[in-house]
Order: C-alpha cells, then sequence, then structure tokens
C-alpha cells in the first residue's frame, strides 16, 4: 500500500489516536471514529478516569487487558489463592505459577479498583462498557464493536425517554390550528 500522504496530513490524521493509549485501546478508538463517534480520552472530571467517554451518550468505555484485569479470574483472585484449576480455566488470564501470590494480588487489587470505579460511575448514571483485549481479535472485532456501539444507542435513547416532555399535550385538547385553516383548500394543485 503507497502511503500518499505529506507528514503533516499525516500528522494530522492520527492526532486524534494520539496519546497513552495501549493497542487494544487504539482499536477501539480507531472503530469508534472511522464509524462517525466522537470521544475524549482519561477524561479526569469523569470517576475512575475511564480511556475513552462519549458524553453525548453517558457512556464510559475500559478497555481492559485480559492479564493485568483478571478476564474470567472469578472469582476474584484472592479467593482461588488454593484452586489452580479455576484459574487455568481463564483461557486468556493465566497466572505464572513463579510468584504466584504476588501475581494474584496484584489481579487481586485491580479488579477491585475496576469495580470502584464502575460502581462509582454507575451511581452518576453512567453506562459502563468494558471492552476486553481478546474480544478484539480481527475475527471478533466487528462483532464486539458492533455489540458496543449497539450498547450506545440504546442508552442515549433511553436517555432522551426520561427527559421530560417540555409540554404535554391532552388528547381532548384542541391543538392550534390557525396556520391550517388560513391556507384555502382550492389553491392546492
Ligand atoms: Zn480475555
Amino acid at each position: 500500500m503507497t502511503d500518499t500522504m505529506t507528514p503533516e496530513q499525516r500528522h494530522r490524521c492520527m492526532s486524534h489516536i494520539k496519546g497513552s493509549g495501549t493497542k487494544p485501546e487504539l482499536k477501539v478508538r480507531q472503530w469508534l471514529w472511522s464509524h462517525g463517534y466522537r470521544y475524549r480520552l482519561n477524561v479526569k472530571s469523569v470517576p475512575g478516569k475511564p480511556d475513552i467517554v462519549l458524553r453525548p451518550y453517558r457512556t464510559a468505555i475500559f478497555v481492559n487487558g485480559c492479564f493485568w484485569h483478571g478476564h474470567g479470574v472469578r472469582p476474584p483472585a484472592a479467593q482461588i489463592e488454593n484452586s489452580k484449576l479455576k484459574i487455568e480455566n481463564s483461557p486468556c488470564c493465566k497466572i505464572p505459577q513463579t510468584n504466584r501470590s504476588f501475581w494474584l494480588d496484584k489481579i487481586r487489587r485491580n479488579q477491585e479498583r475496576d469495580q470502584r470505579n464502575y460502581a462509582l460511575l454507575q451511581d452518576n448514571g453512567w453506562l459502563v462498557i468494558v471492552v476486553w483485549e481478546c474480544q478484539l481479535k480481527p475475527d471478533k472485532i466487528e462483532r464486539t464493536m458492533r455489540e458496543v456501539e449497539l450498547a450506545l444507542n440504546n442508552n442515549l435513547l433511553s436517555l432522551y425517554k426520561h427527559k421530560p416532555l417540555p409540554y404535554s399535550t391532552e388528547e381532548d385538547e384542541p391543538l392550534p390550528q390557525a396556520a391550517e385553516e388560513a391556507t384555502p383548500l382550492q389553491r392546492r394543485p
């Protein structure tokens, strides 16, 4: 593929995806951007400083690495310290046998911090979407992101539904028709 952009064009084009993003986070951002969604990154004023914030949708997206955030490690890592079986059942978070208690503790603390952040956001009326690294593989990303998109749009609709209507119209209340009555019928083509 030939790159026909000048360095300046390339910089402008890529500037929306600069920052501290990890590779999985970049994939999510690129998908959203190319489908017309605009977002902000690591917004400090939003609880938990989510990776991606879509304010009009009141939605925060966290893109989690499977290992560091303990994907599939249930119950939380600390409770399964002596149960190798359950940990090995998670195909994308394999806790090392060496320094095992160190890793279990680290992942447990990450999980606890995640849960605190999600709860804080939800208590403030935010939709929290967690996208896992393993859901962004080439054969999975499209389906994953379509589900994210559906959740975003459902949330937007529910936000509108809960807004009070500007005025109420009773069924027996005559609607204003002055403009209609001023139009003579016979002038219609
Ligand atoms: Zn995973």
